[in-house]
């Protein structure tokens, strides 16, 4: 695999099989023959406010199985007036690396739901996954919704809901915020300049894209093409 940034013997050895039974996984990151966990694997779900990724990580991780760290359940970055605190979102940015270092480490596979506004943090926390295990599969979910029709849709759906896992409700100033700091991952690349394998998430036209140039990568089997099925079947069970 190109991301593969040591040729560290010992863990090549052991790619291929499962971190919780030690029985043989379908493809190297395929989920175990035995007892469905996934090894070595890392979903990003990025992607500004209100694009579902929060939905899309439900979903996932109750069809894959696999635990979730939501930046949504983290301290929040906002201030009571509303405001980012950079020192909070530092804070928060924390949590999330150390959180996300354990389960990398432990080679358990996992996903991340958090926006990761820009490139920078984004290819940071691809170098911190990397170090922890040099023999991750990071995938990249981007997670957008491009019309602002059914955006105030869900603001308002979301707003109106009387449990919130983040800070209450969204203001529309922190949706559009939120939509001009984000930078959109284009052919983004690890620390070893490998392009990332993609897939390009539109909830408001419902379409699932892959955008690599690494086929084999959908082989059957191989976890990007199971979050490919996944994150396609989520988005046609009817939520809105
Ligand atoms: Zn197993």
């Amino acid at each position: 695999m190109p991301q593969h940034s040591s040729d560290n013997s010992q863990a090549s050895a052991r790619r291929g099989t499962c971190i919780a039974c030690g029985a043989a996984t379908k493809g190297p990151f395929g989920p175990c023959q035995a007892c469905g966990t996934y090894t070595d694997v890392a979903l990003v779900l990025s992607g500004p406010n209100l694009s579902l990724k929060t939905t899309i990580t439900h979903y996932l991780r109750r069809v894959l199985r696999m635990p979730a760290i939501e930046s949504g359940y983290l301290p929040s970055p906002f201030n009571t007036d509303g405001n980012l605190d950079a020192s909070k979102r530092s804070t928060r940015r924390q949590y999330l690396t150390s959180i996300s270092t354990f389960f990398a480490k432990l080679r358990l596979g996992f996903i991340v739901d958090a926006a990761f506004h820009s490139r920078k943090v984004r290819s940071d926390f691809y170098r911190i996954l990397l170090q922890a295990n040099p023999n991750i599969f990071i995938l990249l979910l981007y997670v957008h919704c491009d019309d602002p029709e059914v955006r105030n849709y869900r603001r308002t759906k979301r707003n109106s809901q009387v449990l919130n896992t983040e800070k209450g409700a969204i203001s529309r100033e922190e949706e559009e915020l939120s939509l001009r700091r984000y930078e959109i991952p284009d052919h983004e690349t690890l620390p070893n300049n490998t392009p990332i394998p993609t897939i390009d998430v539109d909830t408001a036209r419902m379409l699932v894209s892959w955008q690599s140039a690494q086929p084999s990568l959908l082989d059957d089997g191989h976890i990007a093409s199971r979050v490919i099925v996944s994150v396609r079947e989520a988005l046609h069970t009817g939520f809105s």
